[in-house]
């Protein structure tokens, strides 16, 4: 397997919020993280590139080694790309800009401007336009654009989907679903699971900082009382 959360638990301050998360994603899979606002999607992505939270006990193993303990950018150097919720683009920067700032770390990475335009042809459309004037969606891909230029083995996406227009969101599904058919590996969160339905081959049901449901796409929709209990609005 390529990634492996184990019995994974983080706090921010005193307060936890991980109280021990499984989960394993491998080669070439999508595997989607879902749950209710505050459920720990958030934090279980910050688990693993150790970025704000802090690891408390458990061990989150990447290609056989553990992560635990190092930086975000010793995990990124290791070959994970994280698009953050708030995309992080440097908004008084050219989209061309933001996409000179990363650099590879593989040796023979092959993503390349050219490529990410093609997955994303607004990126090629608005290269001279700063990333501030972009719209969410615009954005998200530029997000995931920069990230896929440092050539990750794993990609990391918050909630991709959050705050954009229905039919922006359709095409960032489009893009992921493009990114999977090319062997790209995805861990993503969601809300909104209709939107991964497709694309996705495994889910896990987060709550309370714990994993409640683990299974493939058609498991999780035989089983009514997961999304009743888990997933709807309470009320
Ligand atoms: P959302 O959809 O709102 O992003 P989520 O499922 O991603 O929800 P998390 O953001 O991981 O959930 O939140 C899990 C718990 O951790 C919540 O109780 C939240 O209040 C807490 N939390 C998240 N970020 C922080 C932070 N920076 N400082 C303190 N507590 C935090």
């Amino acid at each position: 397997m390529m990634l492996e959360l184990e019995g994974v638990e983080g706090a921010y301050g005193h307060a936890r919020a991980l109280h021990g998360i499984g989960l394993v994603v491998d080669e070439g899979e999508v595997v989607c993280i879902v749950g209710r606002n505050g459920a720990g999607k958030t934090s279980t992505l910050r688990s693993i590139v150790q970025d704000i939270i802090t690891v408390t006990g458990g061990h989150v193993r990447f290609r056989g080694e553990d992560l635990v303990g190092l930086g975000p950018h010793e995990v990124v150097r290791r070959g994970i790309g994280y698009v953050p919720e708030d995309r992080r683009v440097f908004a008084n920067l050219t989209v061309t800009e933001n996409l000179t700032v990363p650099r590879s770390f593989e040796a023979g990475g092959h993503w390349t401007q050219a490529r990410v335009e093609e997955l994303f042809p607004p990126l090629a459309e608005f290269r001279s336009r700063l990333a501030g004037n972009l719209s969410g969606g615009q954005q998200q891909m530029l997000s995931i654009a920069r990230s896929l230029l440092t050539t990750p083995r794993l990609l990391l996406l918050d909630e991709p989907h959050e705050g954009l227009a229905p039919l922006v969101a359709r095409s960032v599904v489009e893009a992921i679903g493009n990114l999977k058919s090319l062997g790209v590996s995805m861990l993503l969160s969601e809300q909104q699971l209709h939107l991964v339905h497709e694309t996705a081959d495994r889910i896990y049901v987060v709550d309370r900082g714990r994993v409640v449901f683990s299974g493939t796409v058609a498991e999780f929709d035989r089983d009514e009382e997961v999304a009743r209990r888990y997933l709807m609005v309470a009320g």
